[in-house]
């Protein structure tokens, strides 16, 4: 529309550069004439202007820069600003992807300890298609032990551990600044959860006290020999130190399932090499599936040597579920060795990440209620779900998520954007450009150094603790005294206007899903 020629004759073009060449004109004409200091001010000004004006004609990147000299550069300040611009003036309640206000709100009040109610009624439609909710008792129990526990450990197992029901997801260092990894180790110490290390191997700020459980991906780092194979002596060595709890073994993420990585050469500092057992300032790449095993046969008899290596403790695995039978194939394997992980994570499709291709993000992989319940219903059916714990990954906040996802399966929840928002992420989405605001997803000094460890620990452990309180209020309300009774009978979803079916009907029919105590 602006574009259309003024007079038939000039472009907005050409009538900007017109206008910015005839102000710096008048403004030489007039300190000229007058020396004043308005005349000096208005020089520094049209010239800054005339500089602005000319590097858009004379660039050829950007055809509205060319276009539009200067005025295009607002679109690009808009555009950078409209996260912040949104979530500030024009975002709703119920607004805002992947957490929405009311969910990033309840997570920064039970981390600072502040109320943690909400006024007026529900601002969700319960007539809505989809609206899931929970059928209390008029029975309920109060329960006064919050603190939510369940042993990962099989018979295979000689370390089994006592994990808490929430624990903190996988973040690398690297990904996540030494501040932001320092204060999660130490918040999980005080709240007496895990913390997974991400593959990016074992960091001494992974070691600040809190239990580990160790990531391990296609790139081994850690536990790698200079090839990039699977070092036992490495592993070995570094699966018994005392932190390390658990062993993970990662083959798939719900955010970017089949994607390799890649850490360029910048970004592989001498400390961070010696972390990840890799040769400094060099690229290093992660591939997208693993050397160390090709089929199912060879994957449970590495988890055997795994188990082996660290003197028995648990070993599992993470996955977010792609081809059906390939995990069909993968218990199959367990069924006919007898070796089995102690664990499987289960991570959804809808799980973050700080980087990934669109997508992979938005259109690989399997939501985590389908593939929760695909993985419980083959464990079970298989004679191995009172063996093989199952964890769970994947938009897990509240402890209605959490609930949930216990009836659907699970035996215990990650959480790493939960984590994040109790470390003060305010959803920028900026971990992917180095320059989080908050000095969480960058290793910028200048931005992570107001990071204040002391407050920030607190605050990660608070969320635990007042979550887990949740979830005793909230179980409680539907009859049950602990996590294990938790089962799909209780929750309910609108399928269509009128039809109301509970997880149960849903997912399993008359399939008995009660977890082994
Ligand atoms: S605040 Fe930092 S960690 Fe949170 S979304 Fe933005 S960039 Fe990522």
């Amino acid at each position: 529309m602006f574009h259309k020629k003024f007079l038939n004759r000039f472009t907005f073009g050409q009538l900007t550069m017109a206008f910015v060449f005839i102000y710096l004109i008048y403004s030489i004409t007039s300190f000229v004439l007058y020396q004043s200091t308005a005349s000096i001010v208005n020089i520094v000004i049209s010239g800054f202007l005339v500089i602005l004006a000319v590097t858009d004609k004379l660039q050829s990147k950007h055809t509205i820069r060319k276009n539009y000299p200067i005025f295009a550069r607002f679109r690009y300040m808009f555009e950078s600003i409209r996260p912040e611009m949104r979530q500030y003036f024009w975002e709703g309640e119920l607004d805002g992807k992947p957490f929405n206000r009311r969910e990033r709100s309840i997570v920064y009040q039970r981390a600072k300890n502040e109320k943690q109610t909400v006024s007026f009624g529900m601002q969700d439609d319960p007539n809505r298609i989809g609206y899931e909710w929970a059928s209390h008792s008029v029975y309920p129990k109060h329960i006064s032990d919050t603190n939510f526990r369940t042993t990962i450990g099989s018979d295979l197992c000689s370390q089994p551990y006592s994990a808490s029901v929430y624990n903190i997801s996988a973040m690398s260092y690297g990904a996540l600044s030494k501040k932001a990894i320092t204060a999660l180790n130490e918040g999980a110490k005080i709240g007496g959860f895990a913390h997974n290390t991400g593959e990016g191997g074992i960091s001494q700020y992974h070691r600040s006290g809190g239990d580990l459980i160790w990531q391990i991906g296609t790139g081994y780092f850690g536990c790698r020999n200079e090839k990039g194979f699977f070092d036992d002596t490495l592993f070995e060595e570094r699966s018994n130190y005392p932190e390390v709890k658990m062993i993970e073994l990662k083959l798939s993420q719900g955010a970017k399932p089949g994607h390799g990585g890649l850490l360029p050469a910048e970004k592989n500092t001498v400390e961070i090499s010696k972390i990840r057992s890799i040769t400094p300032h060099t690229t290093v790449h992660s591939p997208s599936g693993h050397t160390a095993f090709s089929n199912p046969t060879e994957l449970v008899h590495f988890i055997a040597r795994l188990r082996k290596l660290s003197n028995g403790k648990p070993i599992g695995f993470k996955i977010c579920i792609g081809k059906k039978e390939e995990f069909l194939d993968i218990v199959a394997a367990m069924v006919e060795t007898g070796i089995h992980p102690d664990f499987i994570t289960i991570d959804g499709a809808e799980g973050g990440t700080g980087a990934a291709p669109l997508e992979f993000i938005d259109y690989m992989g399997m939501a985590l209620n389908d593939a929760l319940v695909f993985a419980n219903k083959t464990l079970i059916e298989n004679g191995l779900r009172d063996k093989v714990k199952l964890l769970a990954s994947g938009r897990i906040i509240s402890a209605f998520d959490i609930a949930k996802t216990m009836a659907l399966g699970a035996d215990a929840c990650y959480s790493a954007r939960g984590m994040m928002f109790a470390l003060g992420c305010i959803q920028a989405l900026q971990c992917d450009s180095g320059h989080c605001p908050v000095g969480i997803a960058t290793q910028d000094e200048t931005l992570y150094t107001a990071l204040d460890v002391t407050d920030k620990r607190m605050r990660v452990a608070n969320f635990h603790k007042n979550t887990m309180k949740a979830l005793g209020e909230f179980i409680g309300a539907c009859g049950y005294e602990n996590t294990q009774e938790v089962n799909p009978k209780t929750f309910n979803k609108r399928i269509e206007h009128g039809v109301i079916k509970t997880f149960q009907e849903m997912y399993f029919g008359n399939l008995d899903t009660r977890k082994v105590k």
